[in-house]
């Protein structure tokens, strides 16, 4: 058995070094071998001035670690806290709002100071016995309920404006202020909003867990802010300025000339905005090439005397086709 020397003394290590020892002493005097015929006292008396000698000695110590609830009392008990969750559009989460909250938060009943009892009596069955004041006990005989002292009944002064509940449901409406670039999951803490300080309780906090709905266009990468935009493939050939939807509007940017394949843009910081010591996020738009469908006569010429133009460079582009014609003699 371990050796525990608040145990055998009776005493806690938060305890005054006098307190031990009065415990000591007590204990002392009644196993003292001299007193006690018990063939265990000798034992019992040495384990006890042990006991003693351990908590002094270790007395130093324990001050400079105090026992570990020390840090829990600082913090004043709380009602509880109330939690809700507050849906928002990308936009309105990047930016910041103003939104209003609604909710119900109880409150101690000002008639019976929460107490749930006052001036008016009331007769409420007991459930144990339903009311019979007698039950069955091990060997099925009828016996007085413990429950009711054999009464069936319970009398109690209940206050008329609660009910004996103690507590009044209040609607609350709070304005309140989301700050700007936070994302789902993310909690709006408002101290002393939760359920009303009672007691020696103070008041709970609310927490607003934030849920952002689904965007049309956006969707959200951590911070990065990200869609597929169809893009005519003709400009990614040929390069040039493109428009871009972003949070804050439209961003023009510069297309480099290349290949007619899926490509992404990324525009650094142009993202979901930053929050403490998150940085804000990128904007990625992933191009994707379309063809143009329905072109006019027009458009279709233009583009017939484009590939001419293209074809007048055939030897630079398809050398081997160039060899092959001008052998024929057909150039
Ligand atoms: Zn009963
Ligand atoms: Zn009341």
């Amino acid at each position: 058995m371990e050796f525990d020397p608040c145990a055998i003394l009776g005493v806690s290590p938060g305890d005054s070094p006098e307190i031990w020892k009065k415990a000591y002493r007590r204990l002392a005097m009644r196993w003292h071998p001299d007193r006690n015929d018990d063939p265990q006292a000798t034992e019992r008396f040495k384990e006890i001035g042990a006991a003693y000698e351990a908590l002094l000695s270790g007395d130093d110590e324990a001050s400079e670690n105090p026992p570990a609830d020390a840090s829990t009392a600082a913090t004043p008990p709380q009602a509880p806290d109330i939690r809700l969750s507050l849906s928002l559009t990308l936009e309105e989460a990047a930016r910041g709002c103003r939104r209003s909250v609604d909710f119900i938060r109880s409150v101690d009943c000002p008639t019976c100071d929460g107490s749930g009892e006052a001036g008016l009596a009331r007769t409420r069955f007991c459930s144990a016995c339903h009311g019979s004041g007698r039950v069955h006990d091990a060997h099925r005989r009828l016996i007085p309920c413990g429950a009711c002292h054999g009464k069936g009944l319970f009398t109690e002064r209940i206050c008329p404006d609660c009910e004996g509940h103690g507590k009044h449901r209040t609607p609350v409406h709070l304005e309140i202020t989301v700050p700007p670039g936070m994302l789902q999951g993310d909690e709006l803490r408002l101290t002393g909003q939760g359920e009303a300080a009672s007691g020696e309780l103070a008041a709970g906090d609310l927490y607003l867990t934030i849920l952002l709905e689904q965007h049309r266009l956006f969707q959200l990468d951590g911070r990065d802010l990200c869609y597929r935009m169809p893009v005519d493939a003709l400009l990614l050939l040929a390069g040039g300025d493109i428009r871009v939807p972003g949070l804050a509007g439209e961003v023009v940017c510069e297309l480099a000339a290349g290949d007619s394949v899926p490509r992404e843009i990324r525009l650094a910081g142009a993202g979901y905005p930053g929050r403490g010591r998150h940085p804000a996020g990128d904007l990625r738009v992933e191009l994707m090439p379309v063809f143009a469908v329905d072109l006019t006569a027009r458009q279709k010429t233009a583009l017939r005397n484009l590939h001419e133009a293209w074809m007048k460079e055939a030897a630079t582009h398809l050398p081997a086709v160039a060899e092959w014609r001008r052998r024929q003699g057909l150039d």
